[in-house]
């Protein structure tokens, strides 16, 4: 069910779960701004998600109340999480959907890395 990325943040919430290692996940990556594990439900041969530590329901929250050193240090988390996948080369795809209408289920800022075979193309 999609949610209303406007709501404040839910700490009960899947991802929330994961990173306090309530639930299980496979981690492929953590250091002090991020988390990276592989989706469920995978996409593509790559799929992995990129989860920031911090609260932040989506991509519109943290852009907006995120401070320098956390999105410095998750951009950077995602481009080498990226590389250490071997996703560079031949390519791969972000993403990161927000809100109803683009579909985001979990209520807490992640970014897809999808790769591994021609992801077509992008726009629906
Ligand atoms: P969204 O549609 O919100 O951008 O993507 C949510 C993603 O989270 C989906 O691709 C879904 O397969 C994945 N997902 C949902 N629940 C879990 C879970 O418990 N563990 C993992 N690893 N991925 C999940």
């Amino acid at each position: 069910m999609p949610i209303d990325a406007t709501l404040p943040y839910d700490d009960q919430n899947i991802f929330a779960k994961i990173l306090r290692d309530e639930i299980p996940s496979s981690r492929v990556y953590e250091d002090e701004w991020a988390v990276a594990f592989h989706d469920i439900a995978p996409h593509a041969p790559t799929h992995i998600l990129v989860i920031p530590r911090g609260a932040y329901v989506s991509w519109d929250d943290f852009s907006a109340r995120a401070g320098e050193a956390e999105i410095v240090g998750f951009v950077r988390a995602v481009g080498h999480v990226a590389r250490e996948a071997g996703a560079v080369e031949p390519g791969y795809r972000l993403l990161a959907n927000i809100g109803a209408d683009a579909g985001q289920e979990v209520p807490h800022l992640h970014v897809h890395i999808l790769a591994g075979k021609p992801l077509g193309p992008m726009l629906a």
